[in-house]
């Protein structure tokens, strides 16, 4: 079984690239915000409590997390492997998980950095508009993906629309909170991280991780 890491800041891919790898390789897909989620739909009484804590903002403590990750990981012991998305956050989670696989006489195989730099994330997200019909995704920022004619969709005519968090201002802190938690998780697995050029496209992304992974079984 595997462990595998991805690091990566806002708008690199990571979620479709973690998508890519559990089709391809059959492993599962933990995110602390599913795992928390699914809690809260199961009702349990820490399901109701976490619920409570989300509605308010409050964040959930680290020992919580990795109670379900244990679950989680006992739930799927048969897997051929892991993917962490969004977890490690810091460098305390990244002991206490370790020490996780420790216990279970495993540990973090791959650690793969999807590196991109603040430009083309910004341009990535900053341009970013759907079409309010059909929701196909256009880049006014990126010539190969602009609308023919300006707000208008090229498909069904439709106007397009831009998120509100999608702009440079929400875009900045989340890098900043990306470079503050996730930089120095570089350097705790400086010995087995590897990077992949992520401003490339998502095919040629993903021909770099399997060159990493290895052909699936
Ligand atoms: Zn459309």
């Amino acid at each position: 079984m595997k462990n595998i890491i991805l690091l990566a800041p806002p708008a690199a891919g990571k979620g479709t690239q973690s998508k890519l790898i559990c089709d391809t390789y059959n492993f599962i897909h933990i995110s602390t915000g599913d795992l928390l989620r699914e809690e809260v739909k199961k009702e349990t009484s820490l399901g109701l409590e976490l619920k409570a804590k989300m509605e308010t903002g409050k964040l959930i403590e680290d020992s919580i997390v990795i109670d379900l990750l244990k679950n989680k990981l006992e739930e799927c012991k048969n897997s051929d492997g892991f993917i962490y998305d969004g977890f490690p956050r810091n460098i305390k989670q990244a002991e206490l998980l370790d020490e996780i696989l420790r216990e279970n006489n495993s540990k973090i195989d791959e650690v793969i950095y999807l590196d991109l730099d603040y430009e083309t994330a910004k341009n990535r997200i900053v341009g970013r508009c759907s079409c309010t019909k059909c929701g196909e995704v256009y880049n006014t920022l990126i010539d190969m993906q602009k609308p023919k004619k300006d707000g208008i969709c090229d498909k069904c005519n439709s106007s397009l629309y831009k998120r509100n968090d999608d702009n440079e201002e929400t875009f900045k802190t989340r890098f900043e909170v990306y470079e503050k938690e996730t930089k120095p998780l570089i350097k705790y697995y400086e010995n087995i991280v590897k990077k992949v050029d992520s401003t490339k496209d998502t095919n040629m992304v993903f021909e770099d991780i399997k060159s990493i992974l290895g052909e699936p079984k």
